[in-house]
């Protein structure tokens, strides 16, 4: 079973809710946690995982032989990314913002273009504890984080229970991690940030046809307006977790929730076989 841990907005507590839900689990399942959020990876400061293995990642970028080329323009006219452009006599790439498509190599008449490999960061795995771990690091600089995210969701474990930990947002990073999971938890705030941002990412699940649920983090912030939205879009809140210094003391420590208030594993499992009732 793969199970997201989304939100619509940073810093609403999906790294929280991830190791938690993948810690409380690891006693009784085969469990692993994949970082997902490849811009900025922080589950390793919560689960501090030996790390043994890794690899980079590359994307085929476009190699011009001019001594071959017509300057026909074809390439340039394909790609939809403005990555290589005829200007005169040349024939410019713009290699960071190439999505490694192929287009241009395939369709250039006069076979004048080769790919070569552009590495643009690095999936690590290893173990915590009993835990399986692997997550993705986009070098600084670059733009593209779905080539990564590729990479690290091909490390999942195969017959366990996968717990991904997503970017925020709703754009193409997102959906590239979230999809072909089984359910999606959108862990929010009780503030209207925290709604406007829910209310998207809900939408873009509803269309990749992925069951959600919503954990309500930091309850008793703000007002009871995400309540009324998940009651009225028929929404389940499968958890709320309390606005609390001593759940922050911890969160800022690089402390997970449920090793430093081991009370709340019930809580998570309790969640865990909700989502197991409520999904497809
Ligand atoms: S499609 Fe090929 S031949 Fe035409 S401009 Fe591009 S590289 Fe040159
Ligand atoms: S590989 Fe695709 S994205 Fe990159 S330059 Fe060629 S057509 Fe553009």
């Amino acid at each position: 079973m793969i199970i997201s841990v989304a939100s619509g907005k940073g810093g609403t507590g999906k790294t929280l809710v991830a190791t938690s839900l993948a810690l409380s689990l690891k006693d009784n399942h085969k469990v692993m946690l994949l970082d997902c959020d490849v811009e900025e990876p922080n589950a390793h400061v919560f689960l501090k995982p030996a790390i043994t293995g890794s690899e980079a990642v590359h994307i085929p970028v476009p190699r011009v032989d001019e001594a071959k080329c017509t300057r026909c323009g074809k390439c340039a006219e394909i790609c939809a990314y403005n990555a290589i452009a005829v200007i005169g006599e040349h024939v410019l790439t713009f290699s960071q913002l190439c999505h490694g498509c192929g287009a241009c190599s395939y369709l250039c008449p006069e076979k004048a273009i080769s790919e070569e490999p552009r590495e643009m960061g690095l999936v690590e795995w290893g173990q915590a504890d009993g835990l399986n771990f692997a997550h993705g690091k986009l070098t600084v600089g670059e733009a593209m984080a779905p080539p990564i995210i590729k990479q690290v969701k091909q490390k999942a474990d195969n017959g366990g229970t996968v717990i991904i930990d997503i970017p925020p947002g709703t754009s193409c990073p997102v959906v590239e991690a979230v999809k072909g999971s089984d359910f999606c938890l959108l862990v929010t705030e009780p503030t209207p940030f925290g709604l406007n941002d829910l209310a998207l990412a809900v939408e873009t699940m509803r269309e990749l046809n992925i069951p959600c649920g919503i954990v309500l983090n930091r309850a008793g912030v703000g007002d009871d307006k995400v309540e009324e939205y998940c009651r009225k879009e028929n929404l389940p809140i499968l958890l709320t977790i309390p606005l609390d210094t001593g759940i922050a003391r911890l969160y800022s420590k690089g402390i997970p929730l449920v090793e430093g208030m081991p009370e709340w594993k019930d809580s998570f499992r309790e969640l865990f076989n909700k989502i197991k009732g409520t999904s497809r």
